[in-house]
């Protein structure tokens, strides 16, 4: 559980919750809530939410509820309430016994709506779409009153149970609040309460075609629950008159009060649901839990830990005002707990051939290879080397620049953990020139990684043997996108797409100790990066996706302008 590591750091909300407490509002209590809407998996941004109401009932002895907040049949399913159940969970949260729905209390909600009927402080209005639109003004001019204004208490209760039995169809009225159109807060402009909307909802069915709008549903399931502090994005500061409005008409019970908080926006990505929907229904990535997408699914899938997630969200703080969050630092938060966590193993991405010419034939010895520099208690494994070895393509230049100090011609290297060898010769493809071997001698005497004679290399590459290496397909990522804000710009997002965002390795190499390697288990892979096994994993091939790089190579590429 996250319980241990929940922030006890301050910010202006924890300052508001701490003045409550001294002065004895909501008798003491904390009683905090997620709601997501479950019409898409959740993302990064939600984590920074879930991070806050949890991590605030930790912190104070309170509560937190986790509420689906469904009031819109269009978009929700089953399939993602479920995601948020998982994702929350995983996340290191828990909600004990107080898993909601808002759809259970519709009925509530309707009769609540009735009661401001029966007070003279909602109507039924009959206006359509474009006329409601045209009649509630702009920002700088007020709104006009609707004709139906002054409909009576008998006639708004007939038509407002006449809606619920469907005899309508959708648009032919809805629901208002009776406050002011000439309000300068457009909000406060007599609000939609209900729609006719003859939908199947994924929980109610058909038992419903009316369904309440966000700003009073919102408050009053807040309310119905107890919430003491009703934490939401800034876009909602100017529906808090409006969430007072209902509750203080009401005279319900519990009074939540709502506080408004900076969305986390991250760059290089993508935030919004509809958005993420698009690049799923497109074929843009393979799902919502492709590790390229921002949400919690695809970063567990790609090897993020909740414990980076929660270090990131807590570094970040909450705040007043909107920004936007480097990447880089959600990807330093995940290098810094994997750099700890993580058993080293050597894998070889783009396979080179190198033979030891003066290996025996059929010889294998086992090094004993330490999982981690830095704790011993990780143990060690066993990894073969014989006369046929692959590295890296990268390592072996044919013809070397002056700062290259891997393996050229006559160039001698340290092998990790084994002898040094030196290049002799190489085999080439007649036609195409390319290297397709190498060909080195080993210095028997330089078993320990330092040659007896004092003599120094520049360079230790790292390497698998060729027979008992195990096949693999490696899965890179990059950014999402090309730039840092993509929907920034006027245009269409899916244009800024970084086409490098993703690239498949398939011959890559693995050393054997990888052999039980299943679905989840992260490794660093030394000298390429951190690295998580794929659930596309099969008995034939493992397949691997680079959870992230050992350093932020993004800045230094982005800066030379080559993106
Ligand atoms: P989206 O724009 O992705 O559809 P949303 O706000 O419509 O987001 P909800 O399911 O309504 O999604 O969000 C659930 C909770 O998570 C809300 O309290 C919302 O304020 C919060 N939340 C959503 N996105 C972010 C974000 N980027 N940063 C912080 N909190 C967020
Ligand atoms: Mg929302």
């Amino acid at each position: 559980m996250a319980q241990s590591n929940a922030s006890q750091s301050s910010d202006f909300i924890r300052d508001i919750i701490d003045e409550d407490m001294r002065t004895g509002k909501h008798q003491g209590r904390v009683a905090t809530r997620f709601p997501p809407e479950p019409n898409g998996y959740p993302h990064i941004g939600h984590a920074k939410s879930v991070c806050l109401n949890f991590g605030i009932a930790v912190q104070y002895g309170g509560t937190c509820n986790l509420r689906m907040d469904d009031t819109d049949p269009s978009g929700e399913s089953m399939e993602y309430v479920e995601s948020l159940i998982r994702d929350v969970k995983w996340l290191g949260f828990d909600w004990g016994d107080r898993l909601y729905y808002a759809s259970d209390y519709y009925e509530k909600l309707y009769q609540y709506a009735v009661q401001l009927i029966r007070m003279g402080k909602a109507y039924v209005c009959s206006l359509s779409a474009d006329e409601t639109r045209e009649y509630r003004g702009t920002f700088t001019e007020p709104g006009k009153e609707s004709p139906y204004l002054n409909r009576s208490v008998e006639e708004n209760l007939d038509l407002f149970t006449r809606m619920r039995a469907g005899e309508f169809d959708d648009g032919a009225h809805v629901l208002r609040a009776k406050i002011d159109m000439a309000s300068p807060n457009i909000t406060m402009r007599d609000p939609v309460m209900f729609r006719i909307k003859k939908a199947t909802h994924y929980r109610t069915g058909d038992a419903w075609c009316i369904y309440p709008m966000y700003d009073f549903a919102h408050c009053l399931s807040d309310s119905i629950e107890g919430i003491t502090h009703s934490i939401c994005t800034l876009e909602f500061e100017n529906n808090r008159p409006l969430y007072d409005w209902f509750l203080d008409q009401l005279q319900v019970e519990h009074h939540p009060q709502q506080i408004e908080f900076a969305r986390l926006n991250l760059s290089y990505t993508i935030m919004s649901k509809r958005k993420l929907i698009e690049l799923v229904e497109k074929g843009i990535v393979s799902g919502w839990d492709d590790p390229q997408m921002p949400t919690i699914s695809g970063m567990r899938r790609r090897g993020y830990t909740p414990e980076a997630i929660r270090d990131f969200c807590e570094r970040i703080g909450v705040a007043k005002n909107d920004s936007l969050v480097d990447m880089a630092l959600l990807e330093n938060c995940v290098r810094e707990d994997m750099n700890t966590k993580t058993p080293r193993v050597m894998a070889v991405l783009r396979p080179l051939r190198v033979v030891i010419d003066n290996y025996p034939e059929g010889q294998v010895e086992e090094f004993d290879c330490p999982y981690h520099p830095q704790n011993a208690e990780m143990g060690t494994r066993k990894v073969p080397f014989s006369r046929e070895l692959y590295i890296e393509q990268e390592d072996f230049m044919e013809n070397p620049p002056k700062k290259y100090h891997r393996l050229a011609p006559g160039r001698e290297v340290r092998l990790r953990y084994g002898y040094f060898v030196k290049c002799v010769n190489m085999v080439k493809d007649p036609n195409t020139g390319e290297v397709l071997a190498v060909h080195c001698t080993y210095d028997p005497d330089t078993r320990s990684g330092f040659a007896p004679d004092g003599r120094k290399v520049d360079a230790t590459i790292h390497w698998v043997s060729a027979s008992h290496s195990l096949p693999a397909e490696v899965r890179l990522y990059d950014r999402l996108f090309r730039v840092a804000n993509p929907l920034k710009e006027d245009t269409d997002f899916i244009k800024f797409l970084n086409p490098k965002s993703r690239e498949i390795l398939k011959m890559c190499r693995l050393e054997p100790s990888l052999k039980n390697a299943v679905p989840g288990d992260k490794y660093q892979f030394e000298r390429l990066g951190y690295f998580c096994a794929d659930p596309d994993s099969s008995a034939n091939i493992m397949v691997f996706n680079r959870t992230v790089t050992l350093r932020d190579t993004w800045a230094k590429i982005a800066e030379k302008g080559n993106v």
